[in-house]
């Protein structure tokens, strides 16, 4: 018999369209469907449900749920926001999406390393003026977070000649790349570094975590890249730094209010990159092919796939 699995989600009617096709075009043993056409009586015996950032209150119409698959890599807000959920809850886990985040990461970590903010700046005042070059092993790269997205992004650097240092929770050991872990470890990569960025999940530890402390103590003239959660920085004090010029330049690609305001300070700072939260957006083909083996395998076996650690956040 096909199982219902629930799609709970804040899509627009047209992304929601084109992920339901994609997952049922591969699913034989289930079918995902909308919770809106979902009846009262399917919704309470209903397992499953994938979800793209779903209220929490439409997650509370499923008493049955024993398993939760999100379409996101981050499900920071929803862990946030769930009130001891008595279901498993999973993230996107894709090979694909460490790819490209890799692939961001080596190109701002280049677009820094080879000044490109200051030769546009210099473009705009028609300013000749060669600076001077480093080379990529005399850079060293900081990668905060070492999980799925910071280790491969570690070796790409590393691949394309860069000195790379990481940190994590826990000890980690990585070909070419200098670990550190716990508090001590941390001091030592901010001293090292000359580009910090950060690949952390947002947990009530790393919110804040780079502030004015932080900041000050890395390098004059170092620079930062967060492609993780825009909370993990505190936008004020590293305004401040850059108008300091403590810190030469900050690439941001996520903020703790997206779409950023029109209004804020942060898109009209000189020493600031902002993109709108671009760095590794979810492959559907992928994504979806993951998702399907997890449900198929779930329905088949009745055993939940790996999960997130709700108490820990990520
Ligand atoms: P992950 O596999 O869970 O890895 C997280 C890493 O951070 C792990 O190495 C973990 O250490 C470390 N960590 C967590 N808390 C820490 C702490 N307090 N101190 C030191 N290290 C800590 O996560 P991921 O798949 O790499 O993704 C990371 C984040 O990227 C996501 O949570 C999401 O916010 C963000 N993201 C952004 C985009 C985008 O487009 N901008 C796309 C996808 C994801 P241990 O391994 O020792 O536990």
């Amino acid at each position: 018999m096909t199982q219902q699995c629930a799609f709970v989600s804040q899509l627009s009617s047209i992304e929601q369209q084109s992920w339901l096709d994609k997952l049922n075009a591969k699913l034989s043993n289930a079918q995902v469907v909308p919770a809106g056409e979902m009846s009262i009586s399917e919704k309470q015996k209903c397992k499953v449900a994938v979800v793209a950032n779903p209220k929490p209150e439409d997650l509370s119409e499923f008493p049955q749920l024993v398993w939760v698959q999100s379409l996101w890599a981050g499900v920071e807000r929803l862990v946030g926001e769930l009130d001891n959920p008595s279901f498993a809850l999973s993230r996107l886990v894709d090979p694909m999406l460490a790819t490209t985040m890799s692939e961001a990461v080596l190109a701002w970590t280049l677009y820094l390393h080879r000044e490109m903010p200051k030769y546009l700046a210099q473009q705009k005042l028609a300013k000749w003026q060669q600076l001077d070059y480093k080379c990529a092993s005399e850079r060293t790269i900081g990668i905060l977070g070492l999980g799925e997205l910071g280790k491969l992004s570690a070796q790409v650097l590393v691949k394309n000649g860069f000195s790379v240092c990481g940190w994590s929770n826990t000890k980690k050991v990585i070909d070419d790349v200098e670990c550190f872990f716990g508090h001590e470890g941390l001091e030592i990569l901010i001293s090292k570094a000359d580009i910090i960025v950060c690949l952390l999940p947002l947990t009530p530890d790393t919110r804040g975590l780079i502030n004015n402390e932080f900041l000050t103590k890395m390098e004059k003239g170092t620079s930062v890249i967060n492609f993780a959660r825009g909370a993990i920085i505190k936008h004020h004090d590293l305004v401040k730094q850059l108008d300091s010029r403590h810190i030469e330049h900050a690439v941001l690609d996520v903020f703790e209010h997206e779409p950023l305001d029109e209004n804020s300070v942060l898109w009209q700072h000189p020493n600031i990159t902002i993109l709108p939260h671009i760095s590794a957006p979810t492959h559907i083909e992928s994504a979806s092919t993951l998702v399907v083996q997890r449900i198929s395998s779930f329905v088949s076996s009745g055993k939940v796939p790996e999960c997130i650690d709700i108490a820990k956040g990520y």
